[in-house]
């Protein structure tokens, strides 16, 4: 069995290392000469994901954080995780993965762009997979992959040293447009991003959030991209051909993030190719295993990157009504729908129920119509 992977991002890269394990041969295909570049994540993810990329990114651990501050317009509460929350050195992590597919016999082409999937069909591929990010022409081309919304992502990285000692969620107008922005502690350096979905309000957005942390230094790094938010039943197969990554839009709908859910669909693959399925088979059922997951916190996540107020309430209420002591220490930060699940089904949600609802009806119904949507 051989099977040629376009595009050698962090999903070509996960995906060839897992189709190696289970004694497929892989051709990786990738347009630059080097990987992990352009930089443009933050590589935040849970301990859960950590795991499922394996050694490379346990190698690549930067710093953990026990949980994470969320905060709304107002209101700020923090939660502790289940596992520690991780931050990867993202560029090292990548490299490290192309450094053990090739050890493990993995053919790499890195200078090679792919104008045309016939260019490959010389080779006879039983499989050909298509990782070619947000930005690529190729799964477009072939009528594949991810078409709904997007935001524009900025990082900017700065040489100060943080009291704090947790990362920060925020959900607000004023540092971020329909999305959220973040603040990473780092041993001897601070990460502030934010996401924007109009482009132009980017660098003021991020002027402020510099503002609400109180930093007057230069910042020495600035990276960035697009973050895919709200995912779409897209079209991820057709004939032997499949759509993986950011293209396929394997994004976990609140963040934007992509680590998990590609580690997840990759490790699935994996496992069904050894349970006896198929190639094919286990492609296809392990993406749409992942994309049906990530659909269950859809709706809820655009309701509230675009209703911060609703987030605001949401805090309150959980400190009030003490659901706060039945979430802390027993969610995951990459399952989002465990967090909203274990929420609703806990002994204290009547009360948080209870209350939101007499507090503001309008957003409680709101917020009930997107779970409604989710869940059914
Ligand atoms: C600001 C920001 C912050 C983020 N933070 C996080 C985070 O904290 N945690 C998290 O989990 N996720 C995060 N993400 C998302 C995460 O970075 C992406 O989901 C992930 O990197 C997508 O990987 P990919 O392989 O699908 O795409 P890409 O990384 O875009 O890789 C696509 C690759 O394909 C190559 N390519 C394209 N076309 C061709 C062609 N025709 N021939 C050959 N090669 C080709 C490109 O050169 C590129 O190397 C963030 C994203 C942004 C923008």
């Amino acid at each position: 069995m051989r099977v040629a992977i376009i595009g050698a991002g962090f999903s070509g890269l996960i995906f060839s290392k897992y189709l190696l394990k289970s004694n497929i041969d892989v051709d990786l295909f990738e347009e630059h000469k080097f990987v992990g570049m352009p930089e443009h994540c933050t590589g935040i993810v849970s301990s859960l994901t950590e795991r499922l990329i394996g050694d490379e990114a346990e190698k690549n651990r930067l710093s953990q954080y026990n949980g994470l501050n969320i905060s709304g317009t107002k209101e700020k509460v923090y939660l502790s995780t289940r596992d520690p929350v991780i931050k990867l050195n993202r560029k090292k992590l990548e490299e490290d993965l192309l450094y053990s597919f090739i050890k493990n016999g993995g053919r790499d082409y890195l200078s090679t762009k792919v104008d045309e999937i016939s260019d490959l069909s010389r080779n006879r591929y039983d499989a050909i997979i298509i990782a070619d990010g947000v930005n690529g022409f190729l799964h477009k081309m072939v009528g594949l992959g991810f078409k709904g919304r997007i935001v524009y992502g900025i990082n900017q990285e700065f040489c100060i040293r943080s009291l704090e000692d947790h990362f920060t969620v925020k959900f607000d107008r004023v540092t971020s447009n329909n999305f959220f922005s973040w603040y990473v502690p780092l041993k001897d350096k601070v990460i502030l991003g934010t996401g924007v979905e109009n482009q132009r309000e980017l660098m003021s957005t991020q002027y402020r959030l510099k503002k609400l942390y109180n930093i007057d230094k230069k910042e020495y790094k600035t990276y960035g991209g697009l973050i895919i938010s709200g995912v779409n039943k897209s079209l991820i197969r057709k004939n032997n051909i499949f759509v993986i990554g950011d293209a396929a839009g394997m994004n976990k709908p609140l963040t934007g993030g992509g680590l998990y859910p590609n580690a997840l669909s990759a490790y699935l693959t994996y496992v069904l190719i050894k349970k006896g399925f198929n190639l094919l088979e286990s492609l296809e059922s392990s993406i749409k295993f992942t994309l049906a997951l990530l659909f269950k916190s859809n709706h809820l996540s655009i309701a509230l990157q675009r209703n911060p107020e609703i987030v605001d309430e949401l805090i309150d209420i959980i400190k009030k009504s003490g659901l706060i002591n039945d979430i802390n220490r027993n969610i995951d930060y990459d399952f989002h729908f465990d967090i909203i699940y274990k929420s609703i089904r806990s002994r204290n949600s009547h009360k948080f129920l209870y209350n939101f609802f007499k507090k503001d009806p309008i957003k409680f119904f709101k917020l009930s119509k997107s779970l409604i949507k989710d869940i059914t």
